[in-house]
């Protein structure tokens, strides 16, 4: 069975980057009917902290990324790590290093007089029990020196690392406490991980981590070492491109779904399928799909597809993503009132959205209250054009059943009367119902606000 995972270092706002390996080992493990799980790589005592271990569970329950059990603390696990550590050790597989930090920096600094490696080579690998008693120690893995070691990668094919360059890293500090490398190792192995699904900035990692898995005689997992993403301008991702973090896609009110779809075409493709369900990326979702070159973080392109998502988006997910988005954004929450004509508003608007404020920008004539508060070009329509318009289709209106044909007829009632175009009417009708000269059509906003309310508009602005 496949286990993937993620794991994060809760040392900062949770990055669009993870939130895409993430995906990816979701998606591969969701379509398999194995498991995805979640570790808090919080071994880094000093850079880790519990808002940024917060901003990752909000990411991932924002995204729609379940995990199977309990996410894991990596901290928490630290005597594993460190049991690990002592088998190596008795083992063989690993050696106890004397050498202080001056012995080691003045290895170095002659190093690299002689223009020589400044990789340490400790002079305690080869002295057989080493014990002293009082003295401070670290655990270094005994790494092999000749040969070399082979990442065979799903995404980067086969990258050949010599040995020679690998140096015997440090398994346990001298205050016990265990490196990143072994607790990654320790970790993946313990929670049954068979598929490495991560960034390809620790490919490099990943040959330094073989010989720990080597050394306990522990199966190695598949590798899948996925490029990272870049802007526009073919640079790594970051600030100076806009948004990184995940919590800024939901506050700039993306849908779950589409940001889903879109970060899954992020490096990854199906043949020309752009915009697809989750049921469908599970299906086809395989790492040989995913691209070698780095992807370009397109912003467009996520708006198109989120813009296909609200429309298909069922009005229950719309209404809960929306509180979402204003919690996100720091908005102000929809009353209960504003809800119910939102939710009677969706139907016409959900396809010409692409964003949360967008659609509710469109949706603004049914969340205003009376009286409807009235924009420039709105009051110049009112004023321009209205000459008795509103006075004439108010008893039309009033005489209508509230139904899309009725309210059709009251229109073309009064356009015929007055000898004016539909433009004509439906202008001073638009500003008296949405204070906008830009909205949804006359009749959706009509039958969206019901006859009371509409009626009620119109008096306010009757000239
Ligand atoms: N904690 C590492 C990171 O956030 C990930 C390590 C891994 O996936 O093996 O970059």
């Amino acid at each position: 069975p496949v286990v993937t995972r993620i794991a994060p270092s809760p040392t900062g706002d949770m990055h669009i980057g993870t939130a895409r390996t993430a995906l990816f080992s979701w998606l591969y493990a969701r379509g398999r009917g194995g498991k995805f799980l979640l570790r808090i790589e919080d071994t880094d005592r000093a850079r880790s902290t519990p808002e940024a271990t917060q901003g990752i569970l909000d990411g991932m329950e924002w995204l729609g990324l379940d995990y199977d059990g309990e996410a894991v603390s990596q901290f928490e696990r630290a005597d594993r790590h460190a049991e690990v550590a002592r088998e190596m050790l008795a083992a063989g597989k690993a050696y106890k290093c004397f050498a202080t930090q001056d012995e080691i920096e003045s290895f170095r600094e002659e190093a690299r007089a002689r223009k020589e490696s400044t990789l340490y080579r400790s002079p305690w690998r080869d002295v057989a029990e080493a014990d002293h008693p009082d003295l401070p120690y670290v655990i270094r893995v005994k790494a092999p020196r000749e040969g070399a070691t082979v990442v065979q990668d799903k995404v980067q094919g086969d990258v050949t690392f010599k040995n020679d360059q690998l140096d015997d890293m440090i398994l346990l500090r001298s205050d016990g406490t265990p490196t990143y490398m072994l607790a990654v190792v320790v970790d993946d192995h313990d929670m049954g991980v068979t598929h490495v699904i991560r960034g390809d900035d620790h490919l490099a990692n990943a040959a330094r981590q073989m010989t720990i898995y080597e050394a306990m005689g522990w199966p190695l997992p598949v590798y899948a070492h996925i490029p990272l993403i870049f802007g526009p301008d073919g640079k790594k991702m970051s600030k100076r491109h806009g948004a990184v973090g995940v919590k800024e896609y939901q506050a700039m009110g993306y849908p779950a779904a589409g940001m889903r779809n879109y970060l899954a075409r992020l490096g990854w493709s199906h043949g020309d399928d752009e915009f697809f369900t989750d049921a469908q990326a599970q299906e086809w979702f395989d790492l040989d799909g995913i691209n070698k070159a780095p992807a370009r973080f397109d912003t467009k392109k996520l708006e198109n597809i989120c813009g296909q998502h609200i429309a298909i988006l069922a009005d229950d997910e719309i209404l809960s993503e929306i509180d979402g988005y204003l919690a996100a954004s720091g908005g102000t929450a929809l009353e209960p009132g504003q809800k119910t004509r939102l939710a009677a508003a969706l139907p016409c608007l959900k396809g010409s959205a692409k964003t949360y404020p967008q659609l509710l920008e469109k949706a603004r004539f049914a969340l205003v209250s009376r009286p409807v508060d009235m924009d420039e070009k709105a009051q110049k329509q009112l004023v321009s054009v209205s000459n008795g318009i509103l006075e004439e289709l108010t008893p039309h209106l009033q005489n209508a059943s509230w139904e899309r044909d009725a309210l059709e007829q009251a229109v073309g009632q009064v356009m015929e009367a007055m000898e004016l175009g539909f433009g004509k009417v439906a202008g001073p009708l638009r500003s008296a119902l949405a204070g906008r000269a830009a909205t949804p059509s006359v009749l959706d906003m009509m039958l969206v606000l019901g006859r009371e309310e509409s009626l009620a508009r119109i008096e306010d602005f009757r000239a």
